[in-house]
């Protein structure tokens, strides 16, 4: 079923057997009669980075009713749905390896558990565009024509006609697929309005598979799976616009503690109430687990960087009279880098900090009050957590949800109390009143009567020079977790909320034009980043490069402002 493209065919044919280079002369817009294929940019060699391509079909001929696209979120969650359509095609159709380094690819940055707004396909005006990435193939610096020719011409076109009309799709499941977003975006929206932070519908499959698949755990002959379910006095209920009325479990506002047993499912929750700021495909098990999007993860993250950050509320002056209001290190300890994390959070705009003991400073969650007698307060700089997330609250209505199994030392400032045991949640907050009353501690407040300031700081535009040698530009994602910005290596390893490859790709673009467009112009970084989120919402993720790329994913401001702060080339005024 190879499609008829003359003059991509002519080409093919005759640069067949000659030098890789050759192939710079199929670079162009063809006309195949079903859809435009653009070769928009050629690799060098069989090694290098594949070469961009992208075809575009008439939305109309396309065929997909206007429904499924007839809002943003509608059609973000109809793009994600074909981009994972035409890697399925890929799959199916693409005969993979045809000679030296990368021949015979074809590829589609089509995500993973989390549907994000992305670039691979687009819905833009009367068209539908897939982006995606060819290895033109070669033996050893060889062209080979012809196998190209039936990548080109026999494999793609069948394909698109897979992933790209609606006639090959079942219409029910692209259907739920979109729906099932649009509820996800709905139920986020309303939590607030609810004086919630978090919801965790009844039924969710919490488990992943194992530290490395965020796929959903399975039941097997020695794996029990068991699914979430609301203790009654926490249960809430939403009326979605597609799936009617849901239950499950809603976190109120303020300080909420999940204590338990070890293994008994403590983190697992949390990580999904992390996760639950993005939508996640159907099937994951955490369709019903939606969490304030201004939520952020917190954790120590020793030997950071850390640029002029207000520690203070946390940290008082440290030996040898180091001031902390403007907090500068090459090299954090654990609890200061908890509170940079902390105050770098609150300055872009948390409004839900997620902590786990398991990766805590012990020194910036406890001081019992056996230490209180020994170590003075004058002589302990920090003050924990525990004495300042209630001022947190009041002053800057800023709400924890903490997991804390080590210490009933917490029980003094928490509003809800949620036991987890055997995976099962159970609302225990009179309990712990009870025992408060029972056994009262003696542990004295050091928290103060007020949070304090968080600063805006303005980033210096010196802070950010992308080249590289010769490069003008050289900005490259070194996985998920790590980006390489000119000659700054930035270590993103402690940013947990950072889910997706394509996101990582799109911070590190996203500090260049923030550098090019806003850092000049004495902003502090949350004028310039929040200027840039606006750019995003009005001209999409192209904006952030200057060529037709199909691997971006849309980053939060947090992760971006995450990135920026562990930059160790940052200067702040
Ligand atoms: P904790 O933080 O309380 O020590 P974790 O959340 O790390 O416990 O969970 C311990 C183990 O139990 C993990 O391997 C996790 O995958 C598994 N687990 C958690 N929740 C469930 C569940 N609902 N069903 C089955 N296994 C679970
Ligand atoms: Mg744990």
């Amino acid at each position: 079923m190879a499609v008829f493209i003359p003059k991509l065919q002519e080409i093919l044919r005759r640069i067949d057997g000659r030098g890789y280079k050759a192939y710079q002369d199929i670079k162009g817009v063809y006309e195949t009669g079903e859809f435009l294929l653009s070769i928009d940019h050629v690799q060098g060699d069989p090694f290098a980075s594949p070469s961009r391509l992208s075809v575009k079909v008439p939305l109309e001929e396309s065929g997909f009713p206007p429904e499924l696209y007839s809002s943003k979120v509608r059609r973000i969650a109809l793009q994600d749905y074909l981009a994972r359509a035409f890697d399925m095609g890929i799959a199916a159709i693409a005969s993979g390896r045809r000679g030296t380094g990368r021949s015979g690819l074809i590829a589609i940055d089509a995500g993973g558990q989390e549907v994000l707004e992305r670039n691979a396909v687009l819905i833009e005006g009367k068209w539908l565009e897939a982006r995606f990435v060819v290895g033109l193939p070669a033996a050893g610096r060889t062209v080979l024509g012809h196998q190209a020719e039936e990548m080109l011409c026999g494999e793609l076109p069948e394909i698109v006609r897979r992933a790209l009309y609606y006639r090959s799709h079942d219409g029910k499941k692209v259907q739920m697929h979109v729906e099932s977003i649009e509820d996800q975006e709905f139920l986020r929206a309303k939590l607030k309005g609810k004086g919630l932070v978090a919801f965790i519908g009844n039924g969710s499959i919490l488990p992943r598979r194992s530290g490395v698949d965020e796929r959903p755990l399975r039941p097997g002959a020695d794996q029990v799976v068991v699914p979430f379910h609301s203790p009654p006095d926490l249960e809430v209920e939403f009326h979605l616009p597609n799936k009617g009325l849901v239950r499950g479990m809603g976190i109120p506002q303020g300080i909420t503690l999940i204590v338990g047993g070890g293994f008994h499912g403590k983190s697992t929750l949390l990580r999904a109430i992390e996760r639950g700021v993005y939508n996640h495909i159907p099937g994951d098990g955490r369709e019903l687990v939606v969490t304030l999007p201004e939520a952020v993860k917190i954790r120590a993250e020793d030997g950071r960087f850390v640029e002029k950050v207000n520690i203070s509320p946390f940290i008082g002056d440290l030996p040898y009279s180091k001031g902390t209001k403007a907090f500068s290190t090459e090299n954090a300890s654990g609890s200061t880098s908890q509170a940079a994390n902390i105050m770098e959070a609150l300055e872009v705009g948390a409004r839900l900090l997620l902590i786990d003991e398991d990766t805590s400073a012990t020194n910036f969650m406890i001081r019992d009050e056996r230490m209180q007698e020994l170590v003075s307060k004058d002589k302990e700089p920090i003050t924990p957590f525990m004495d300042k997330a209630r001022q947190l609250f009041h002053d800057h209505g800023v709400s924890t949800i903490l997991v804390m199994g080590g210490s009933g030392d917490y029980f003094e400032i928490a509003d809800t109390v949620i036991l987890m045991e055997e995976y099962h949640p159970r609302h225990v907050t009179r309990q712990v009143r009870e025992i408060l009353k029972a056994l009262p501690g003696r542990r004295r407040p050091e928290g103060g009567e007020v949070f304090g300031e968080i600063p805006s700081r303005r980033p210096l535009p010196e802070s950010f020079d992308p080249s590289r040698g010769s490069r003008d530009v050289k900005i490259d994602a070194k996985g998920l977790k790590a980006i390489l910005f000119g000659t700054t290596a930035i270590d993103l390893s402690a940013v947990e909320q950072l889910v997706d490859l394509s996101q990582t790709r799109a911070i590190g673009e996203a500090i260049f034009y923030y550098a090019s467009n806003y850092a000049r112009r004495g902003l502090s970084l949350k004028e310039g980043l929040d200027l840039l989120m606006a750019d995003l919402d009005r001209g999409g993720l192209d904006i952030l490069v200057p060529y037709k790329a199909g691997n971006l994913a849309r980053p939060r401001v947090f992760e971006l402002a995450a990135a920026i702060n562990r930059m160790r080339s940052l200067k702040v005024q």
